[in-house]
């Protein structure tokens, strides 16, 4: 094999699979070796990137931070400022791409950037939907999609959904890394911006003079004199009260959120409340649909006039009829007097049918002609009664589906989905899970009067890391079984959230006692005590550290005996009892100890648990 560093050797497409929205990260080369070049040095108030000094710097502050270089500086400089900004980041960057990756194919070499890029926490990034890349023809062409971009979130949150894509720093980055790697000037766009409302950013990058006007992009890679404009402060906000209408119009705290995904929502809400336009909500089962319908209907011109709520599921097929639409007495055994249907009830204001895919093709006819004309007869009547009613629906089907399995009707479907708006569910709104378990919290302490202080780090972090199959609903029945169980003056633990069976395998990045960032905080279902790190990769990292202290390197780092005994010791206590599936004799006879000693050991490192 001809040596790979530098050369400009094209790597076969079939390297970089077109990516189809799922994402796989396994096309990215393991991170692991990025990671390893991350050190934590609390002790001396420093973050290293290899040679490079990093920050953690909060989202929120650099949202601070972008709200005030628009309105004092105006866009068009503020844009430029953090497009620069960034693309110094990946400038850097670029420079240890190849000391990285020093004998990888180029491609992956190129792949540092995309991985640095989301482990410094900005965007996720799948792996390229296109790439071509010849580093010596000068020839680039890439195509990426950005998930859950943080300069989105922040600009979002401040500025609502708008016109344009918003993720300059992040472009600026993009150019700055294949610049800097490519050696001649990239120019990435941003053609599709979660801040325009698409469900992910969409960049494409080539040369610079590949593209027309070029210059409308280029111009923001140009510093002008920061102080010109920053006295004008006088400048008026662009959009300001766009997020103080949505604080108000939200304000019994119902609903709960700051996710884009969340407000995203909301801003669709607020677009059609005030319009008597069918609204259907998609989403999994707990997402919270019914609130935000709710909310609809409070934030519409039927404020005063009633919300009626009805789950079709609920409700026995053959009475769905007569709990919509009414009933006349003797229509059928047991209907011994007259009464008015859900539709009639929710005369002049909103009608919500909850998981509206379930109901049977008759009562769908039905349905259509109330809609479409305003018209509904009782069952057993003939009257044709008016009825002025706004339908909202929610559903966790897909429509289209059921329509293509005959079990919808079209007509109906089309009626319906006028507006959809889609209700994502909390594990791709994570940035809610705080504020959702603080509402709960104070909710259920105040219901079940209870002196609950909080959550331990532990909960906190097992519920930040917990897929929620359930989403909202299981969260809120979780942290209210939690200030249940919860000792009176203490902190909700894991043992009190989770009951067993919950599938507690993800797997967070926590800093490990040599200031390395390693995966830390697996979690195991089986009860509610938890690992610290799992005990494969301390053994793993055991063993570099070793095997490192041991080479002829002289820049080897220091490692301290005491605490690799410990991890040591730790790690393999608990793998033990992990294999023993928690059978304390077994797990004490596989370390060649007797139970009592591998109790005492467990209680010396903090590890005891009830014994079994
Ligand atoms: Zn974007």
């Amino acid at each position: 094999m001809s040596t790979r560093t530098g050369t400009t050797t094209e790597r076969p497409a079939s390297d970089w699979k077109p990516s189809s929205g799922a994402v796989d990260p396994h096309r990215y080369p393991d991170i692991a070796d990025l990671m390893a070049r991350l050190h934590f040095a609390p002790a001396d108030g420093r973050i290293w990137l290899d040679d490079q000094r990093m920050q953690l710097i909060h989202t929120s502050a650099m949202g601070v931070m972008r709200r005030e270089l628009i309105e004092g500086l105006g866009i068009e400089r503020a844009r430029g400022l953090l497009t620069r900004m960034g693309y110094n980041s990946g400038g850097h960057d670029a420079e240890l791409a190849r000391r990285l990756r020093p004998h990888a194919g180029l491609s992956d070499t190129f792949a540092v950037g995309p991985q640095l890029h989301a482990l410094e926490g900005m965007v996720r990034v799948d792996p390229p939907v296109r790439m071509e890349i010849d580093v010596e023809r000068g020839h680039y062409l890439g195509e990426f999609i950005w998930r859950d971009s943080s300069e989105d979130e922040e600009h979002i949150r401040i500025y609502g959904i708008g016109a344009e894509p918003v993720c300059w720093m992040q472009i600026g980055y993009a150019c700055g890394y294949t610049s800097v790697f490519m050696g001649r000037p990239i120019l990435f766009r941003e053609v599709e911006c979660r801040a325009t409302g698409h469900p992910h950013c969409r960049i494409i990058g080539k040369p610079a003079d590949e593209w027309k006007d070029a210059e409308d992009d280029i111009r923001f890679l140009r510093a002008e004199p920061f102080s010109r404009g920053l006295t004008a402060t006088t400048r008026k906000p662009a959009e300001k009260s766009a997020q103080e209408h949505l604080a108000s119009m939200f304000e019994d705290g119902a609903i709960v959120g700051v996710s884009t995904g969340f407000n995203a929502v909301c801003h669709m809400v607020r677009r059609v409340a005030d319009t008597s336009a069918t609204v259907l909500f998609l989403g999994e089962s707990g997402v919270g649909k019914e609130v935000f319908a709710r909310t609809l209907h409070r934030n519409s011109p039927r404020a005063n006039k009633p919300f009626v709520a009805i789950n079709c599921a609920a409700i026995p097929e053959n009475l769905v009829e007569s709990e919509l639409f009414g009933v006349e007495k003797g229509a059928f055994t047991g209907a011994t007097t007259s009464r008015e249907g859900r539709f009639e009830r929710a005369d002049g204001g909103t009608l919500f049918l909850d998981e509206i895919g379930i109901l049977g093709l008759a009562a769908q006819g039905k349905l259509l002609r109330a809609i479409q004309e305003g018209e509904i007869e009782r069952v057993g009547d003939t009257k044709v009664r008016r009825v002025d009613v706004r339908l909202v629906a929610a559903t966790n089907l897909d429509l289209r589906e059921e329509v293509k399995a005959g079990r919808f009707r079209e007509d109906l479907y089309f009626r319906l989905n006028v507006v959809p708006v889609k209700v994502p569910p909390l594990r791709e709104r994570r940035d809610d899970i705080p504020i959702l378990m603080n509402h709960f919290l104070g909710k259920y302490r105040h219901r079940h009067k209870r002196t609950v202080t909080g959550f331990t780090a532990r909960a906190i972090d097992a519920l930040l890391n917990y897929e929620l199959p359930g989403n909202i609903r299981e969260l809120e029945n979780m942290i209210e079984r939690g200030v249940i169980l919860a000792p009176s003056g203490g902190a909700i633990d894991v043992s009190h959230l989770f009951i067993g069976g919950e599938n507690l395998h993800s797997v967070s990045f926590g800093l490990s006692g040599d200031g390395r960032v390693g995966s830390g905080g697996r979690l195991d279902a089986d009860g509610g005590a938890t690992t610290g790190t799992d005990p494969a990769d301390v053994i793993r990292s055991i063993t570099a550290r070793c095997e490192q202290m041991m080479s002829d390197d002289e820049n080897a780092d220091a490692v301290s005996l005491d605490d690799i005994e410990t991890s040591l010791e730790t790690a393999l206590l608990q793998s033990a009892i992990k294999r023993a599936k928690g059978n304390l004799s077994a797990a004490a006879r596989s370390l060649g100890l007797t139970r009592a000693r591998l109790v005492y050991r467990l209680n010396n490192r903090g590890l005891g648990q009830t014994p079994n």
